[in-house]
C-alpha cells in the first residue's frame, strides 16, 4: 500500500537559474499539505519537480514509500499514482466534459469511479454534456480536478486552483477539495497565494520564499502569527 510521498534535499533549476534550494516535504495519504508563497517563490517549480517536468534540472530525491521517482519520465510518475493539476487547466475544449473525464480513467480503475468523482466534485455533474469551450474558468477548474481524480491517484498536486476565480466558485471548490483526502484516501498538495484558502484547507502548511522553505507548521500557528505572515507572505 502506497502511503507517503517524500521530497528530500531537493534543489531545482531552469538551466543555470536556481529556483529551489534544499527542499524537504512529506505528504501522507489522507492529508492535505499547503504550499504558500509570493509570486515566483517556487511553488510551481516544486510541484513540477515532483512530476519530473523535463524543463527542470533536479538534485535530491522524490520518492513514494522509498521508491525513487527521480529517474522516471513524467507519464511513469503519473502511472505510479501522482496526478498533477497545472494552473493552466488544460481541458480538451472540443470534447464534452463527459469525454474529458472518460479518457482520463486508467486501466484497472473501478467502473464506478465516475460516480465517486461526481459525488466528490458535485459542480461537475451538471456539466457532463457541455463542451470544454463552453465552460467558465471555475467550471474548467472543477473539471480539471475531476479529471485528475478519474485516474484514482494516491497523490493530487493542485497548482493555484483559485487563480482568477470568483469567491463563490472558490468556496465550492474549497468544500470539494476539503473532502478529497478522506473520500479517496488521497494525499493532496495545494500550492496557492490565497492565504485563507490554504489555511482553511490544509493539515499543515509550508511557506516558500525565493526558493527556500522558510516556515512549516500548522495553519492555526500561522494564522496566529501576523508578523510571520507579514514577513513572508504580504505583498507590497
Ligand atoms: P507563481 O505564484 O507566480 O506561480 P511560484 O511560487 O509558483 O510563483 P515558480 O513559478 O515556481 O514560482 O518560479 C520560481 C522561480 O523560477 C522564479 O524565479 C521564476 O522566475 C523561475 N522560473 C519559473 N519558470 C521558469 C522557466 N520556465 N524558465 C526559467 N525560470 C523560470
Amino acid at each position: 500500500m502506497t502511503s507517503t510521498l517524500t521530497v528530500t534535499g531537493l534543489s531545482a533549476s531552469y538551466g543555470l537559474a536556481s529556483a529551489l534550494k534544499s527542499i524537504d516535504l512529506r505528504v501522507e495519504k489522507g492529508r492535505c499539505v499547503g504550499l504558500l508563497g509570493r509570486n515566483g517563490a517556487g511553488k510551481t517549480t516544486l510541484l513540477k519537480s515532483i512530476v519530473a517536468d523535463p524543463e527542470i534540472t533536479v538534485r535530491g530525491d522524490v520518492a513514494i514509500d522509498g521508491r525513487s521517482l527521480r529517474k522516471l519520465a513524467t507519464y511513469k510518475v503519473a502511472r505510479l499514482g501522482v496526478a498533477w493539476v497545472p494552473d493552466t487547466r488544460r481541458i480538451f475544449t472540443r470534447l464534452t466534459v463527459a469525454e474529458n473525464l472518460d479518457i482520463a480513467r486508467r486501466r484497472g480503475v473501478a467502473s464506478d469511479q465516475l460516480e465517486r468523482v461526481l459525488e466528490a466534485v458535485p459542480l461537475v455533474r451538471g456539466l457532463l454534456k457541455r463542451a470544454g469551450y463552453e465552460l467558465s474558468g471555475g467550471e474548467q477548474q472543477a473539471v480539471t480536478i475531476a479529471r485528475a481524480l478519474m485516474s484514482a491517484p494516491d497523490f493530487l498536486l493542485l497548482d493555484e486552483p483559485t487563480e482568477g476565480l470568483s469567491p463563490l466558485i472558490v468556496e465550492q471548490l474549497q468544500a470539494s477539495i476539503a473532502r478529497l483526502p478522506e473520500i479517496f484516501d488521497l494525499g493532496v498538495v495545494v500550492a496557492e497565494q490565497n492565504f485563507r484558502f490554504v489555511t482553511d484547507l490544509a493539515d499543515e502548511v509550508h511557506v516558500l520564499e525565493t526558493g527556500e522553505m522558510v516556515w512549516s507548521g500548522t495553519p492555526e500557528l500561522l494564522v496566529s502569527d501576523p508578523d510571520l505572515v507579514d514577513r513572508h507572505l504580504s505583498v507590497g
